[in-house]
């Protein structure tokens, strides 16, 4: 049982109490626990993203856990290959509901460049295995894209946008 103690293995709660819902979704949004999982170069800026320069930590996401069992939060950076696949999914069922996940960067979005004509080996979207709540694109995306997706994920959770989006003047 996580932090949404009533919840099944759905991410709909049995009973819904509109108040309640709403402190336990800020709570959520605010406090999320990544797994420690990395597949390949994106891990790398994940890994920069919880370091002092990016600093995760801001945003109460910066607790990586070593269990599935007590993370809320698949960050799938890298790429799937089918040989992991059955793992990543053991893993996500693994994680207590509510839980959501990640796809950073264009592997995980969809097999980016190792999508071709007769390629064997490699998902193509870890959308085909797990429900996807956040696409962050890039080869690799920056952590400041990490960053980014986490405010979107938090948007989806508690339906407010916790810090305005800076507008592009080019
Ligand atoms: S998207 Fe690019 S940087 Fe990320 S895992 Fe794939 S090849 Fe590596």
């Amino acid at each position: 049982m996580g932090k949404g103690g009533f919840y099944l293995e759905t991410k709909d709660p049995i009973i819904k109490f509109a108040v309640v819902e709403k402190i336990l979704n800020l709570a959520r949004a605010n406090s999320l626990w990544p797994m420690t999982f990395g597949l390949a170069c994106c891990a790398i800026e994940m890994m920069s993203t919880a370091m002092a320069r990016f600093d995760i930590d801001r945003f109460g996401a910066g607790i990586f856990r070593a269990s599935p069992r007590q993370s809320d939060l698949m960050i799938v950076s890298g790429t799937v290959t089918k040989k992991m696949a059955p793992t990543l999914v053991t893993l996500y069922e693994q994680m207590p509901s509510p839980k959501w996940v990640i796809a950073m960067g264009n592997c995980a979005i969809s097999g980016g460049p190792f999508a071709f004509e007769g390629q064997y080996n490699v998902v193509e979207g870890v959308d085909l295995l797990v429900p996807v709540d956040v696409y962050i694109p890039g080869c690799p995306p920056r952590p400041e894209g990490l960053l980014e997706g986490l405010m979107k994920l938090e948007e989806k959770i508690t339906g407010t946008r916790r810090f305005p989006t800076v507008e592009q003047k080019w």
